[in-house]
């Protein structure tokens, strides 16, 4: 048992083939579209963080791609090398399959705490489960075995509770309170805060802001975001601005390139800089921006 009031953090690796319900999975526990869910193999190409809070854990779940034994192209490499990097990252390794499925035992390399979920179990007999636990019992030391229905919400309440019993005893990682609402604004702002950090001198970042004003899903459509960068003078807005307005546009161009990478879909970005006299000491927009 976990002792109670003491705080439980950790790093989650979701692993497994192509398809068989990963990005449901984190989905469904963050209660955010975070990830790509498709029907589509491959289409999870970078490791994507997604964040489950709450009063005495922080959950930090490293979305995968699935592992590519026979890599034909760089890109899949790379996901090869994405993988490997979130399973090195690991507390804890979920290794989902589907029934009828043998694990992979490639992925367990790495002797992590590996918890060995069977998903869509949906579309067989419970019957049909029981050999198959009997089987994958022989050829691993899994710490538990669940079974789940992640599209259906069966199991995946006992497996949260699971994955929590084996979480490290440590401090949150992440700031606990702007994640739980809005994981994706949360994340396009930082980008966009990068990218100003790494596009001007000492005075512009840390005189400036970014506040997320509009999300919107576009059916059939890019998203539409339109990101304030509040800045506190003119002065600071014409530097942000730059010469014939290049700066901005690289910034724009860059923080719109990662975003898009990050939600894995097309994304229309538009930057506003308002200057806004002495932000940092207005309670009220501290408080929006979740100060
Ligand atoms: P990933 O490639 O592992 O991230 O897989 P996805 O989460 O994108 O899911 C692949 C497909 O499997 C999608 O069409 C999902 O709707 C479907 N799927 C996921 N979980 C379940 C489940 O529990 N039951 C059934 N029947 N389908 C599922
Ligand atoms: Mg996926």
């Amino acid at each position: 048992m976990k002792e109670k009031n003491v705080f439980h953090c950790g790093y989650v690796s979701i692993v497994g083939k192509p398809n068989v319900g990963k990005s449901t999975l984190l989905n469904l526990f963050l209660g955010e579209k975070l990830s790509a869910v498709t029907p589509k193999p491959q289409t999870t190409r970078h490791k994507i963080l997604g964040i489950l809070n709450d009063k005495n854990y922080q959950i930090i779940f490293l979305d995968t791609p699935g592992l590519i034994l026979e890599p034909k192209y760089k890109l899949h490499e790379l996901m090869n090398k994405t993988l490997h990097l979130a399973l090195q990252d690991a507390d804890l390794v979920i290794l989902m399959i589907e029934p009828q499925e043998q694990p992979e035992l490639k992925f367990l390399d790495y002797k992590k705490d590996t918890i060995l979920v069977i998903n869509k179990i949906d579309l067989v007999s419970k019957d049909s489960l029981l050999p198959l636990i009997d089987s994958v019992q022989k050829v691993y030391d899994f710490k538990e075995i669940m079974p789940i229905s992640a599209i259906k919400k069966d199991g995946t309440g006992e497996l949260l509770e699971c994955i929590m019993k084996y979480l490290p005893k440590n401090p949150p990682y992440y700031p606990t309170d702007i994640l739980t609402d809005q994981p994706e604004k949360f994340f396009v702002s930082e980008i966009i805060r990068e990218k100003i950090f790494e596009e001007y001198g000492q005075e512009i970042p840390y005189s400036t802001t970014v506040v997320i004003e509009e999300f919107k899903e576009r059916e059939g459509k890019k998203d539409y975001i339109r990101a304030v960068i509040y800045v506190e003078r003119i002065s600071q807005k014409i530097i942000l601005i730059g010469k014939k307005g290049e700066k901005l546009k690289r910034v724009g161009e860059r923080a719109r390139k990662e975003i898009e990478v990050f939600l894995n879909r097309g994304v229309f970005l538009e930057l506003w800089i308002k200057p806004k006299k002495k932000w940092k000491d207005n309670l009220g927009m501290l408080k929006e921006l979740g100060y």
